[in-house]
């Protein structure tokens, strides 16, 4: 049996797999905010899945960057007391089993190359607007090289823009992030009716995207994350290709498919390749 989690700011999902391709149950909780009923919390899902039949791997997507060696989030921003906790060791020890851990869009962007609408593109990048912006380069199935991981939603815009999350200016991330939208606006973006808020929303991320296609240079950028349902991606495809003036044809530019279990969906293929393949070398 594989255990396969998504720990989210918001809920965590878990899941068993007998084969190591196909999800059993998805068992979805509040994530607690503390951190060790957090840790017991997962351990106690994971061995009611298995049910009793030994588990051979655990591989889980995080919010937040992570040490370089993948063993505790360092900066998880909605839920401060999980940051600088040894979360391996500790699932190890809990459930007596090795655990991989990877940041939780480059596991969303594993599943959207192997099995979502980036299946059969070579370079494939996957971008969660969300609470926050995130974004992961997937080369050949593999998550792509990087030396502190991927942050998109935290490349500055405009310089004397407003201050995001982090306390850097004017990112991505504070223009188009849910948080960053909630304080600035007053209300839930899902709330938001105002067509001229969108309009801008959708500039900006716009730039993002852009940036992203020279920068990157993928065969397809898909979009997640529930901040989405409010873009209309026909403005968005319009806008980006308005600033592009460099690039011969912009890749496409799509929503995902996944539905809700994408994270954990690829946390199985992340499983099924070695920790010296689930990384680009
Ligand atoms: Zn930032």
């Amino acid at each position: 049996m594989f255990i396969v989690f998504d720990i989210g700011g918001t809920n965590t999902r878990v899941a068993g797999s007998v084969d190591g391709k196909t999800l059993g149950e998805v068992v979805i909780y509040p994530t607690p905010q503390d951190y060790s009923d957090g840790i017991q919390a997962l351990a106690e899902t994971a061995k009611r899945l298995a049910a009793n039949t030994p588990i051979t791997a655990i591989a889980g997507g995080v919010p937040g960057p992570m040490d370089l060696s993948h063993t505790q989030i360092l900066k998880a921003p909605n839920m401060k007391d999980w940051n600088n906790k040894p979360l391996q060791q500790d699932l190890q020890q809990l459930l007596n089993t090795t655990v991989r851990l990877e940041n939780d869009t480059a596991m969303w962007a594993l599943a959207e190359a192997h099995t979502g609408a980036g299946k059969g593109k070579n370079i494939v990048v996957y971008i969660t607007v969300s609470t926050g912006v995130g974004g992961t380069r997937i080369v050949n199935g593999q998550i792509d090289k990087s030396a502190f991981g991927f942050e998109i939603g935290h490349h500055t815009i405009n310089p004397s823009g407003p201050i995001c999350g982090c306390g850097g200016v004017g990112h991505l991330e504070a223009y188009i992030g849910g948080n960053a939208m909630e304080k600035r606006y007053n209300k839930k973006p899902k709330d938001i009716t105002d067509e001229a808020v969108w309009e801008d929303a959708t500039a900006f991320l716009a730039i993002g995207l852009l940036n992203t296609c020279v920068f990157w240079s993928p065969h397809i950028i898909i979009l997640g994350g529930s901040m989405m349902k409010s873009f209309s991606m026909e403005r968005v495809l319009a806008s980006t290709k308005s600033l592009n003036y460099i690039v011969d044809t912009l890749p496409e530019i799509q929503r995902s498919i996944l539905g809700e279990s994408g994270g954990l969906i690829g946390a199985l293929h992340f499983l099924s390749q070695t920790p010296e393949q689930a990384v680009k070398k």
